[in-house]
This record gives structure tokens, C-alpha cells and sequence, in this order.
């Protein structure tokens, strides 16, 4: 163990009561390393919860859902908070409060420019996952069952794309090997989290389709209103758009821009613009080829702007 792991064994051993909590508008990643991670500290012995926003019903697949927190956010002051996958304090949304009021924090995440202040810091840019920085600890810790194997696979797969990005290592194919010697259900869980397609939302998935438009150099870009949504009737927003459009060929750059009641929730993806560091600039962050930010402007503005800017990066 390094240092900095022994500072953290050496917290997660002296509280009695831990808060785990995960990004706003929670991913596989978040989730699964939220869950597993409680899952862990739950065998240990700890007074554990999760504080996670409300999320899809396909991450449902992922065990531990009981270990997420309904109560009032101001009656919680644990011994350790713990934030995963997070890069910034409003990431945290209203968990953020709770972290400021715990005795002692630390955090796992694997996103650039993170700028959240803990105790312990474990900050891996290099990372496919924050679900894979979490097993390290848990492996370590406990002997890693099925449900807490699914969990962490459920983040390994969902931030590499099914170990397709170039994020992906030997290391992340050794440790899904791990987790299948575990009996994790890969199958069910990969195609849940990957596959599955929701009824209500395809017809919100078309319209983004049907509006993309490109850019030069091989920019693709598109969004969804909230007119849209009302006139749809649509209940949830759809996954995968932005990642429909830079598979497209010919697109090395992609953009979709989702309007909420709050603003305008961009995802960038690209394999020539390091978008981690423009999106950090625009209040939000990411990844080099995956980030994402929000901006107060409706589209189809807010998306001229983030073309005009991602032009500008390639001229
Ligand atoms: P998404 O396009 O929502 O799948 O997000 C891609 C990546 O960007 C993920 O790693 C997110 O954690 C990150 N990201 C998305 N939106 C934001 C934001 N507003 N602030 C910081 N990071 C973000
Ligand atoms: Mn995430
Ligand atoms: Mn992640």
C-alpha cells in the first residue's frame, strides 16, 4: 500500500458512519462505483449510504439500490464522506453540503482538472473508470462477491463503451476477468446498461437524429428542446445520441445539446479536440474525448457557440 492508500484505510477504519455519493445526473460509472463501494463498507461493518440524484431503471440492474439515502440531506453528518466520480463540487449537486460538514472526506475520480477539496485525493486521469480505481480498494479489503463484482463491472463498462474506447487497458480486461471468475451475469449487465432501448424514448431519439447537421472540419451537431419533449409526451431523455453521431462516418467531433427546465446540458465527444479542456473552461469537464458542460442559452444558440469554438480549436 502507498501512502496515500494507507491514509484512506486508516479513515475508513476509524468512522463509524460513511456518506458515499456520485455526479448529478448519475452514469453506470457513478453508480456502479457508489454501489459497490457501499456494498464493501456495508461487509466491513459501517453505517453506509448512498446519495445518488433519481437515475434510469435499467442501471436497476446493478446491485444495491437499498443503500441509496430518501431521507433529509441536513441530518446527515457521517465520520467519512466519500465522493466518487465527481470532478467538481456542483457535481455533487446537494451532496456537496453534506461533504462540508463531514468529520473527514476523500474522494476516487478519474476526470481532468478535478477540483474538489478532501483529505484524501485519489485523482487518476488515467483511469478507464472511477469503478476501477474503487476496486483496487475493495479488492484489498474483502473477498468480492457477484452483486459487488456487477456493480463495478457495471462502471467499467459503461465509461470504456463496452471496452471499446481507447481508454481501455489490459489491466481493465484483467480486472473484468476477476469479475467474471465472480460470477458476475456480464451478459445481463452489459446489455442492460448498453443495449437496451427504451420504447418511450425512441421517438425523442429520432427527432435528435433527424436534425443533425455537420460542420466543417467533420463536426456533426444536434439537440433536443423542451418543445420538443412536450410535443413528444416523451417521459426521459434518450441515451446514446452523441455517441450515434461520432460513429458516424466522417465525424471526428460531435455535439448535443439537451435543453432543461435549468439550461441547456451539452455532450461533447471527439477524437481530435481535447473537449475535457474546453468544457472545463466552459464551467463544466470531462475527459480528452468525452466531456460535457451546461450553458443557460436555448439551442439551436447554445450550439452554435460550441461549433464556433470547436472550429476555432481546429483552425
Ligand atoms: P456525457 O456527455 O453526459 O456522457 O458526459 C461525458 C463526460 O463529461 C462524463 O465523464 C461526465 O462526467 C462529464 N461531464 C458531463 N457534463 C459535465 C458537467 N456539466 N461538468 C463536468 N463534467 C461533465
Ligand atoms: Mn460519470
Ligand atoms: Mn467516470
Amino acid at each position: 500500500m502507498n501512502e496515500i492508500e494507507l491514509k484512506l484505510q486508516k479513515a475508513i477504519d476509524a468512522a463509524n458512519s460513511v456518506v458515499v455519493a456520485g455526479h448529478v445526473n448519475p452514469d453506470g460509472d457513478a453508480i456502479g462505483a457508489c454501489l459497490a463501494m457501499a456494498a464493501c463498507l456495508d461487509k466491513v461493518g459501517k453505517d453506509v449510504v448512498v446519495l445518488l440524484e433519481d437515475y434510469d431503471s435499467k442501471y436497476d440492474v446493478i446491485p444495491g439500490r437499498h443503500y441509496i439515502y430518501q431521507g433529509d440531506y441536513d441530518a446527515l453528518t457521517p465520520d467519512l464522506f466519500i465522493s466518487l466520480d465527481a470532478s467538481t463540487p456542483d457535481r455533487l449537486g446537494k451532496a456537496a453540503d453534506v461533504m462540508k460538514r463531514a468529520k473527514a472526506t476523500a474522494l476516487f475520480d478519474h476526470h481532468l482538472n478535478n477540483s474538489i477539496e478532501a483529505d484524501i485525493r485519489i485523482v487518476d486521469t488515467s483511469a478507464s473508470s472511477t469503478a476501477i480505481m474503487v476496486y483496487s480498494y475493495i479488492d484489498r479489503r474483502i473477498v468480492i462477491d457477484a452483486d459487488i463484482g456487477a456493480a463495478i463491472y457495471a462502471g467499467l463498462i459503461y465509461d470504456t463503451g463496452g471496452f471499446r474506447h481507447r481508454t481501455t487497458t489490459p489491466e481493465t480486461l484483467e480486472v473484468a476477468a476477476k469479475l467474471m471468475r465472480a460470477g458476475v451475469q456480464f451478459s445481463k449487465v452489459y446489455s442492460s446498461i448498453l443495449f437496451e432501448k427504451s420504447r418511450d424514448k425512441t421517438p425523442l431519439f429520432a427527432r435528435a437524429l433527424s436534425r443533425v447537421a455537420y460542420a466543417e472540419p467533420e463536426i456533426a451537431y444536434t439537440y433536443i428542446t423542451r418543445e420538443d419533449m412536450e410535443e413528444l409526451r416523451a417521459v426521459g431523455y434518450p441515451d446514446g445520441v452523441v455517441d450515434y453521431m461520432i460513429n458516424t462516418n466522417g465525424v471526428n467531433t460531435a455535439v448535443y445539446a439537451l435543453q432543461k427546465e435549468e439550461g441547456t446540458e451539452m455532450s461533447l465527444r471527439s477524437r481530435v479536440v481535447n473537449v475535457g479542456e474546453l468544457a472545463a473552461k466552459l464551467g463544466g469537464g470531462g475527459h480528452k474525448a468525452a466531456a460535457g458542460f451546461t450553458v443557460k442559452d436555448a439551442p439551436p444558440e447554445a450550439v452554435e457557440m460550441i461549433v464556433k469554438k470547436l472550429q476555432a480549436e481546429q483552425s
